[in-house]
């Protein structure tokens, strides 16, 4: 049996290597997205031709998205226990996750490379800033997270049970979780995290799941290319 907290061989690392994002499968091509909207011709078709293209386009420039849930992904994802809290919120994905009732094992913290400003104006963002002497701040992060590990496996050698000591352990623990969404929905999802306003760290993810995806919708990636996306 493979351990779970190995990335698939198709994955993206982010947060400098602590987290990534793997692509363990797919449902569906382009050609899948326009047959579907041309279902009622009742003609399939399995090679895109330029109209194909066009009507690609239009379908998401018009935002005839149903056509799209028929393409499919399915996502292993390792991050830190606050970003999964963010991630959850979208709830037309479907979650699995390593369960800490279960298991002691594999048990990893983030400790972020850099500690970013909060900003004044905007309660949710945060700045970098070049200036911040944050070295002796992150070992006391690191430190933390290892404290609190050393006090849930004192909670447990005592004979505590896993499902009430994991409460010790901290947001930055790090956390598999699988994740199916349809391509309608994870454009959705792509366009409020890969956002300036999102997290710098989710905003990672959106990022590393678009290089996952790319090859796989060309020409979805174009169309948002020519409105000026990164893709
Ligand atoms: C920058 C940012 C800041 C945020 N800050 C906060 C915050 O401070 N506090 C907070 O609580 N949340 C916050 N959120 C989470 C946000 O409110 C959404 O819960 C999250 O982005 C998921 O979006 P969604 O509901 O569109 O996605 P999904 O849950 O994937 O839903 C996709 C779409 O399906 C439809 N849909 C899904 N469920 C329903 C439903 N029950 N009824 C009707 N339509 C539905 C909607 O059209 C929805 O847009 C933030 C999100 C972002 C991106």
């Amino acid at each position: 049996m493979e351990n779970l907290n190995v990335p698939p061989a198709n994955h993206v690392k982010v947060l400098g290597g602590q987290g990534w994002v793997g692509l363990i499968d797919h449902l569906g091509t382009e050609a899948t997205i326009v047959n579907a909207a041309r279902v009622s011709f009742g003609k399939i078709k399995n090679e895109m031709d330029d109209k194909d293209v066009k009507l690609l386009q239009y379908l998401i420039e018009n935002k005839h998205t149903s056509p799209l849930e028929h393409m499919v992904f399915t996502f292993s994802i390792h991050c830190p226990l606050f970003i999964r809290g963010q991630w959850h919120r979208h709830r037309t994905w479907s979650y699995n996750e390593i369960s800490r009732r279960y298991t002691e094992i594999n048990m990893e913290f983030y400790t972020p490379e850099k500690l970013r400003r909060q900003a004044e104006s905007n309660h949710q963002a945060s700045f970098a800033d070049e200036t911040f002497e944050d070295e002796a701040l992150r070992k006391m992060i690191a430190d933390h997270n290892q404290q609190s590990f050393a006090l849930y496996e004192k909670l447990l050698a005592e004979g505590a049970c896993r499902e009430q000591a994991r409460g010790v352990l901290p947001q930055n623990m790090m956390v598999t979780f699988w994740g199916t969404v349809d391509l309608s929905n994870l454009l959705h999802f792509l366009e409020l995290r890969d956002s300036d306003h999102a997290q710098w760290e989710i905003k990672e993810y959106a990022i590393a799941i678009k290089k996952l995806i790319k090859p796989y919708i060309p020409n979805v990636a174009k169309y948002f290319e020519s409105k000026g996306q990164t893709w």
